[in-house]
């Protein structure tokens, strides 16, 4: 037996050790995860993709032929794919957008608020409605940032929802207390984008 394969013989017999190891402790954390409900999942931070993760959910949940809630605390002067696609082509998405501008372009902190809490109403349905088995809330972070929306009210709905149903919210920062009542909390960290770099925001990609 030539050095080569004898060292390849040992890799192999290493890799399937850790491998065995792996698949242990893998089988007893399946195992162990023995409670099943609906889950809040909060993705947040300053990288991209937290909107486009949210909307991977909803493609998971339709697979299974779920119905989905979803609305969009900020709409951007752009229209973007996922509104196009589920506004016209998924009767079984409930789809909702606020229909204002960023504040940012509009100034106008009054409207704003008007038009976070005509939009949270229908968020609130659809967090008491248990034939939804996911609802996103897309860039609701931002009204509780701005104090557009009262935190306690939003984060007792969110608690309060059906047992089956899970909600996912994005946005960047939201709060100790959003971190708190979620289940799973996923910060996507920005490394680089390639918008700082000069390239234009890119359609069915970035919107
Ligand atoms: P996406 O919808 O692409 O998943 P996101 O939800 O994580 O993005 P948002 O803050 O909602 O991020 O921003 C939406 C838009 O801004 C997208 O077009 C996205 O590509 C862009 N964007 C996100 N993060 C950055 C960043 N760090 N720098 C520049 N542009 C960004
Ligand atoms: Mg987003």
């Amino acid at each position: 037996m030539t050095d080569k394969s004898q060292d390849s013989e040992k890799r192999d017999g290493k890799h399937k050790k850790a491998m065995e190891k792996q698949k242990t402790n893998v089988d007893a954390s399946i195992a162990a995860a023995d409670i099943e409900r609906g889950v809040g999942i909060l993705l947040t931070g300053n990288g991209k993709g937290k909107s486009s993760s949210a909307f991977g959910m909803v493609m998971r949940a339709l697979g299974y032929g779920y119905k989905v809630g979803v609305v969009q605390f900020i709409k951007g002067v752009q229209l973007s794919g996922e509104e196009i696609y589920l506004k016209g082509k998924c009767p079984e998405v409930e789809f909702y957008q606020m229909g204002t501008g960023f504040t940012w372009d509009t100034q106008d902190r009054s409207g704003d608020i008007a038009a976070a809490i005509r939009t949270w109403k229908v968020a609130k349905a659809m967090l008491e409605n248990d034939s939804l088995h996911l609802v996103v809330l897309d860039e609701l972070t931002y009204m509780l940032a701005y104090s557009y929306l009262e935190e306690d009210e939003v984060l007792s709905a969110l608690q309060n929802r059906p047992a089956a149903q899970s909600v996912v919210v994005t946005g960047r920062g939201g709060g100790s207390a959003l971190q708190e009542i979620m289940d799973t909390v996923s910060e996507v960290k920005d490394i680089k984008h390639a918008f700082n770099n000069g390239i234009m925001a890119r359609k069915g990609v970035d919107y």
